[in-house]
């Protein structure tokens, strides 16, 4: 396995993390807590020392079993992470009693790297509202967290905004070479590096979708590289050649998955991608991106929507949808991360989005198909 350091707070880390936000499940969506515990101890046993989970990963399911697997003397070998939901907490009190349900369900006194989770705008004003990070400072002076961080899907700009807020151990974005340019992206973790935090990358493999299901007109691409690959490597291997990648989180539900990423990983050349590997990565990205349909920038300019949907960001699982052939990560995440009643479906068809799209994207039409494609 390869090491990086987390430079500002000096922990070392395996550069694959094992992520238990996608574990193996049974029909009725129940953890499956052998093969779990068995796949978390082959990562730990096999080098992997990050571990990371969240409140809500399978419904509390993911902390619990963790916390299991980590008993046997296995706590101690690894950086464990988890993450405060503050939209969960009503107010201060109920934000105390998810941090306790997390050390209950952990079976742990003390959670080395804590983030808050999935910052964005109103996220943050929760932060504010609530004190949450005096509460974080707080327990980090009891010892029952290490290290304070937090985990962010929000534009670059306010990316910016939020690390110069706080003086922060580490931060965890979302990056893989179809995300470069969204989001934190490659500006915002060169950023978070120039100011020596080390940082956590989220969703390497983009939810699974760049390894399922390729495309025919990407694999092309792919088999003209001069050296055969899987999509995975390609992915990795694009972020390990980022000196400022410190730990990329990989959800691992398989055995087979765990070996090919460790393999991957192990690999002390691991970071070696000549200008000719990188431009095919580049070729297949483009190409991923002449498949989307609603060719949405981001911009926000539409916003706010009447009936407060995020338009962009249903715009992007929409396109995702149809990108990565109907991979159920993307509904997956679609249901778990868009609030109820703001989901394409709540589109009332005013269209008052639509004059103010620079891109002239017939919004409606797209939240229509979008609705009736993921079903909701
Ligand atoms: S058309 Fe739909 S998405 Fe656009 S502003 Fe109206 S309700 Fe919102
Ligand atoms: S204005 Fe158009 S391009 Fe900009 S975020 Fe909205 S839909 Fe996307």
């Amino acid at each position: 396995m390869q090491y990086r350091t987390f430079k500002k707070i000096n922990e070392k880390t395996s550069l694959l993390g094992m992520g238990c936000m996608r574990l193996p499940v049974d029909s009725n969506d129940t953890v499956k807590e052998e093969e779990t515990i068995r796949i978390i101890r082959d990562a730990i046993d096999g080098g992997v020392n990050y571990v990371d989970t969240a409140f809500m990963y399978h419904n509390g399911q993911s902390e619990k079993i963790l916390g299991k697997a980590l008993k046997d003397g296995y706590r101690e070998k690894i950086l464990l992470a988890d993450k405060m939901p503050i939209w969960f907490a009503k107010d201060e009190d109920g934000m105390r009693t998810i941090f306790e349900k997390q050390m209950t369900r952990l079976d742990t006194d003390c959670i080395d790297m804590y983030l808050i989770h999935n910052v964005d705008r109103g996220v943050w004003k929760r932060v504010q509202k609530l004190n949450l990070i005096p509460y974080l400072e707080e327990l980090k002076a009891a010892g029952r967290i290490r290290h304070i961080g937090f985990s962010f899907h929000d534009s670059y700009d306010f990316f910016l905004e939020v690390l110069d807020a706080y003086d922060w151990d580490f931060c965890q974005i979302q990056l893989n070479f179809m995300d470069k340019n969204h989001q934190a992206g490659v500006k915002g973790l060169k950023a978070a590096a120039e100011r020596g935090l080390g940082v956590v990358i989220m969703e390497p493999l983009k939810g699974g979708r760049i390894t399922d299901a390729v495309p025919p007109t990407v694999q092309k691409i792919w088999d003209e590289a001069p050296t055969r690959r899987t999509p995975a490597e390609w992915a990795f291997k694009w972020l390990a050649n980022m000196p400022e990648v410190t730990v990329m989180l990989s959800g691992m539900n398989a055995e087979a998955q765990l070996q090919e990423n460790m393999k991957t990983l192990s690999d002390e050349h691991v970071a070696d991608l000549t200008q000719e590997e990188k431009d095919i990565i580049d070729r297949v990205s483009d190409e991923y991106n002449r498949l989307i349909k609603y060719s949405c920038t981001g911009c926000n300019y539409c916003m706010p929507c009447p009936q407060k949907l995020d338009i962009p960001r249903i715009l992007r699982y929409f396109n995702d949808w149809n990108v990565y052939e109907q991979n159920p990560s993307t509904k997956l995440e679609y249901e778990t991360w868009i609030p109820a009643g703001r989901h394409a479906s709540d589109c009332i068809g005013c269209k008052a989005c639509e004059e103010k799209c620079p891109q002239h994207l017939p919004i409606s039409q797209a939240m229509k198909e979008a609705a009736e494609a993921m079903g909701v």
